[in-house]
């Protein structure tokens, strides 16, 4: 073995801790992965619906919360979606785009963590399951790197270890966070994101299951805070939906904190003011002899036209006629303004990424620490987040590329 020959050690075998695995022994250096679960890529496996949405051609910094938006393009111009799909086909994994959403052409996100571990087994890495990393230190030239299995001695480490986000399956427990913080890292406060809320709003029980194409906007007392369109799902307790999930990012420092953030759904999202004035004008001609919910029935769904009246105290078999024009306005327009005030997010367990973590005043250009530059930070355990569609696979493959290849020199 030659002497310049780096020993890295890998602590996680999730998406980015096999990408910077994979180009680190493609430059050459005796790479080691130490993964706590007893297989790879268990949170890889389950992305996309277990479609795996690789990245996303439509991409700019904006997409991220990141501390500096600049680093945030630096980062996507040195790897970015273009990089991400040559890496695939590399690995033999061919893609395809659904408006700018990537996917494997197999829509098997097992076959995309099965690709990466053959890669790392052809490279020779060696990868040790069960082997959950407690604590690293750096002696002299070296780290010595303490794991629940054994001590590993290397030249350099990346800690790769994820968040807390996910179901309990995938062992997201948020070590990283602990064991970077004991090194001296400043971790900024975490919350669950890319996640549904829970509302305050008993009524809402009649519409869970609806699944409606809406536009969703997040208030906190007269200032609008976020809006978001898309499929958004109602549930016995709550919302959510990628729209949901997508303002979530925006909203749940304010809802952690119990301020009383509330969201109006609108059901009819491409009327304007005056289309839908005329829209409300039509429906009050049939004012006759048929019963409210006769009318609404066409007017929008049966559920959640069960939700409504019952939230505006009216029997569904009450007769239009006996209804006034100023309360039957009323009952439109709550198509337009559905309430519901937020009490609390879903958690980590139902959240799809973790915001906060390792704080980028912390970390080089090449993801390595500031203060100890042979130790690396990467993937979700960094303070970035992305949007809903690719984004989040994107920064892992991004810091994994970075940090593997500089830690391999
Ligand atoms: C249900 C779901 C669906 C998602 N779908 C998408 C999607 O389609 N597109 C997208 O862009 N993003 C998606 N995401 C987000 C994406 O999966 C993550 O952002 C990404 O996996 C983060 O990569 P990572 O390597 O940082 O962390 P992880 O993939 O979580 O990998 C961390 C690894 O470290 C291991 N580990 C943890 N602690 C230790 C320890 N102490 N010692 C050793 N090993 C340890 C874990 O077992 C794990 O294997 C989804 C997330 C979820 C939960």
């Amino acid at each position: 073995m030659s002497k310049d020959k780096k020993r890295i050690v890998v602590a996680g075998g999730g998406a980015a801790g096999m990408c910077a695995a994979v180009c680190a022994a493609r430059s050459g250096a005796e790479v080691t992965v130490l993964e706590k679960n007893n297989i790879l890529g268990k949170k890889l496996s389950m992305t996309g619906n277990g479609r795996c949405n690789l990245t996303n051609l439509k991409i700019d910094d904006s997409f991220y919360n990141a501390a500096s938006r600049a680093r945030m393009k630096t980062w996507l111009e040195k790897f970015g979606p273009l990089d991400t799909i040559e890496f695939f086909r590399s690995l033999g994994i061919v893609t395809m785009s659904e408006e700018g959403y990537v996917y494997p052409v197999s829509e098997q996100a097992i076959s995309v963590v099965k690709a990466l571990e053959n890669e790392l087994i052809r490279l020779g890495v060696s990868v040790v399951y069960n082997s959950q990393l407690k604590s690293i230190e750096h002696k002299d030239a070296t780290y010595s790197v303490k794991t629940s299995e054994g001590l590993y001695e290397c030249d350099k480490v990346i800690i790769a270890t994820g968040s807390l986000s996910g179901a309990k399956t995938t062992m997201s427990t948020g070590d990283g966070y602990y064991i970077c913080k004991k090194l001296g890292m400043n971790v900024k406060d975490t919350f669950p994101a890319l996640v549904g809320f829970k509302t305050a709003d008993e009524d809402i029980m009649p519409a869970a299951g609806v699944r409606s194409n809406a536009e969703i906007s997040f208030y906190l007392g007269e200032e609008l805070l976020t809006s978001e369109k898309g499929e958004v799902q109602l549930l016995s307790d709550g919302i959510s939906g990628i729209p949901v999930m997508q303002a979530s990012r925006d909203i749940i420092r304010l809802v952690s904190e119990n301020k009383l953030v509330y969201a109006l759904l609108d059901l009819y999202p491409e009327y304007d003011e005056d289309s839908f004035d005329r829209l409300i004008n039509e429906m009050l001609r049939l004012r006759d002899n048929r019963s409210i919910v006769e009318l609404l029935s066409g007017f929008g769904n049966s559920n959640i036209n069960e939700m409504i009246l019952k939230r505006m105290k009216l029997s569904p078999t009450m007769k239009v006629s006996n209804i006034s024009e100023s309360m039957l306005r009323c009952i439109f327009e709550n198509y337009r303004k559905l309430k519901f005030n937020i009490k609390e997010c879903s958690g980590y367990l139902q959240s799809q990424v973790t915001t906060g973590g390792i704080s980028l005043g912390d970390i080089n250009d090449d993801f390595s620490f500031e203060k100890d530059d042979g130790i690396y930070v990467i993937g979700e355990l960094v303070d970035v987040d992305g949007r809903c569609g690719g984004y989040n696979l994107q920064f892992a493959w991004t810091s994994g590329y970075i940090a593997g290849n500089a830690a391999a020199i």
